[in-house]
């Protein structure tokens, strides 16, 4: 079928009842691309209809060395949707009512991360979109809908999906920007870093709610001349920059020096981000997690006994459960869940902490004794925690002198620049001893491993078997029940929550069978991804779903509050005799 007949189609439809354009559903090849109309919006105000372009290579002609790694690949895609983006706003859009005319692509944030939305591979090149079918009322506006479909949407494909039609420069800026983040992060883990901050990175943004860089007046990063690092970057040349060795490290400074901001950007340094951003060679371990007091969130089945244990009326914290977690309940949860889905690097800002958690110092341990207070501050686990289980803690602590005492690397801000302190805080800490007690036992504790009920997930609403709700990167609406991720700080798009939710309802279906741990469910379904694509989560083509991490989801499925905890795998384990009997 060429333009011409699918521009006749839709005037042959201008004026019919909406549900005409159901006729539309299916695949039309016109001139250099083929158009795929998966889904027809039931009306103007619905949400809008489903559609991909495809481009054969033959005619786009990427050169395949744009995409020949996993990062060149995911960035070519990241492009793609972006100068799409950057396109459309320049389109005038259809008059009519509800989303008539809308062309939309899922928006990128700051990073560059998979997305369902671009597809390229060496036969073909694939944009998925939304689009508002044109309607006046309930009649098909069908010279519109030929605009759209037939002027508009070639036009954007034009301007995207050939290679000849651009910026070779940029693409090739914007591939290389992502493969040199993740070569520099694939560094970290045999140079014994956690993180590495590049010297002229800008960590600042515009605003809480803006997150591009801040332009006007950001102070450059210079790193202290004793952790100053140098990384190879793929073409060979070095880099240098701040780099933060394993063990636990305090960023210290004074209030509005740019501790936060520097620990921000070391949460988003688990991603890759995209040329300008300020932050592309700011990398940091790809299991490093951001975890902060969250009261009110639900905890099941939690051992938080490392930090807490002999609640008032004898309450075991061995498979703590509760609906409204205090603060320091919900920190101690969030650590241990944490490091169950397999964070090796802890990321904790005391503006988010809660105090009770984090410090009890010598004259609250004279008042209150150690046999009345049940929580055992994190001041006293965060080595343990370290030596026992591998897992390093970059802390931001202005306001306590007494993780002096555990710390590896002390690092003060002074006017958003980083200086080493560590021999001056040791030096402190021996001539001004605290004589606080250690808390913490001998050892970190067990993090024990939990199977979660096959039935857990429930996804349905009424008569729809799986429904599923995100439009911010604060809420998953699973079937009748919410998750709030507003604390899970390392969700930078909405569609990364559409993927988790599509994922929870899919680790429900193959991996959760009541025997397996969380862990190894979760690990699985990130295995299918790695395999398959984002496009196993759901049996429709979905352009919406972004990539996210194995913490990311377990924080979800943590915040669960239907969430049922079967025990622990062990429980479940077949034993030495069940095993004989296979075998046999
Ligand atoms: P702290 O946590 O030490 O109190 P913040 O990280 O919240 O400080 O930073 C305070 C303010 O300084 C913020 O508005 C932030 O955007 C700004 N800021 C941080 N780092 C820089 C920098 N390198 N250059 C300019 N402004 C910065
Ligand atoms: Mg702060």
């Amino acid at each position: 079928m060429s333009v011409n007949h699918l521009r006749d189609l839709l005037h042959a439809l201008d004026g019919q009842s909406y549900k005409a354009y159901k006729s539309l559903r299916g695949s039309h090849s016109l001139a250099d691309f083929t158009l795929h109309i998966d889904y027809v919006q039931g009306d103007p105000f619905a949400a809008p209809s489903r559609v991909r372009v495809e481009v054969p290579q033959a005619i786009a002609q990427f050169p395949s060395s744009l995409y020949d790694s996993s990062p060149r690949r995911i960035a070519l895609e990241d492009y793609l949707i972006r100068q799409f983006d950057r396109q459309i706003q320049t389109v005038g859009r259809a008059t009519g009512s509800g989303k008539s005319g809308l062309i939309e692509i899922v928006r990128p944030s700051q990073a560059i991360l998979p997305r369902s939305a671009a597809h390229i591979s060496e036969q073909m090149v694939e944009l998925r979109l939304a689009v508002g079918l044109p309607a006046f009322g309930r009649r098909i506006a069908g010279r519109q809908a030929a605009i759209l479909l037939c002027e508009q949407l070639p036009e954007l494909i034009d301007q995207t999906l050939f290679y000849a039609q651009l910026d070779a420069a940029a693409l090739q800026a914007h591939c290389d920007c992502a493969e040199a983040a993740d070569y520099l992060r694939h560094q970290l883990r045999d140079r014994c870093l956690v993180a590495f901050i590049a010297d002229g990175a800008v960590l600042p943004r515009q605003s809480g709610v803006d997150d591009r860089p801040l332009r006007q007046d950001a102070v450059p990063f210079q790193s202290p001349p004793s952790l100053q690092t140098s990384l190879r970057l793929p073409d060979g040349a070095m880099v240098t920059g701040l780099g933060i060795p394993q063990g636990v490290t305090l960023i210290v400074g004074g209030g509005y020096h740019g501790k936060s901001t520097l620990l921000r950007a070391i949460e988003a340094g688990v991603y890759n981000h995209i040329p300008g951003d300020g932050r592309e060679r700011v990398v940091t371990d790809a299991a490093a997690m951001k975890v902060r007091a969250e009261d009110g969130r639900s905890v099941v089945g939690v051992n938080i006994s490392p930090f807490i244990n002999h609640l008032p009326q004898g309450r075991s914290t061995v498979q703590f459960s509760t609906q409204d977690a205090s603060g320091s309940t919900s920190q101690a949860a969030s650590i241990i869940e944490a490091v169950e889905a397999g964070a090796a690097v802890l990321l904790i800002d005391e503006d988010t902490s809660a105090t009770n958690f984090m410090i009890r110092d010598r004259r609250m341990q004279e008042l209150i004794t150690k046999a009345q207070e049940p929580i055992t501050p994190f001041v006293d686990k965060v080595r343990q925690l370290y030596t026992d289980h591998g897992v390093s803690t970059i802390l931001v602590m202005g306001g306590s002198g007494d993780y002096f005492d555990v710390a590896d690397t002390v690092i003060a801000l002074d006017n958003y620049r980083p200086e080493e302190v560590t021999a001056q805080a040791r030096a402190i800490a021996r001539a001004d001893q605290n004589n606080r007690q250690a808390e913490g036992g001998a050892t970190f504790g067990d993090i024990s491993l939990r199977v979660v009920a096959p039935d857990s997930i429930d996804a349905r609403k009424g008569k729809r078997a799986v429904n599923l709700k995100t439009r911010t990167t604060d809420e998953i609406r699973l079937g009748l029940h919410e998750i709030d991720l507003s604390a899970v700080e390392q969700l930078v798009e909405p569609g990364q929550l559409k993927a988790i939710a599509a994922a929870m309802v899919y680790a429900q279906q193959y991996y959760f069978d009541g025997q397996r741990s969380l862990t190894a469910a979760l690990d699985r379904v990130l295995g299918d991804i790695a395999t398959h694509g984002l496009d196993c989560l759901s049996d429709r083509l979905s352009g919406e779903f972004v990539g996210f991490r194995a913490l990311e989801l377990a924080a979800a499925l943590n915040r669960l509050r239907t969430l049922v905890i079967d025990g622990s795998p062990n429980d479940h384990a077949p034993t030495a005799e069940h095993r004989g009997e296979d075998e046999a």
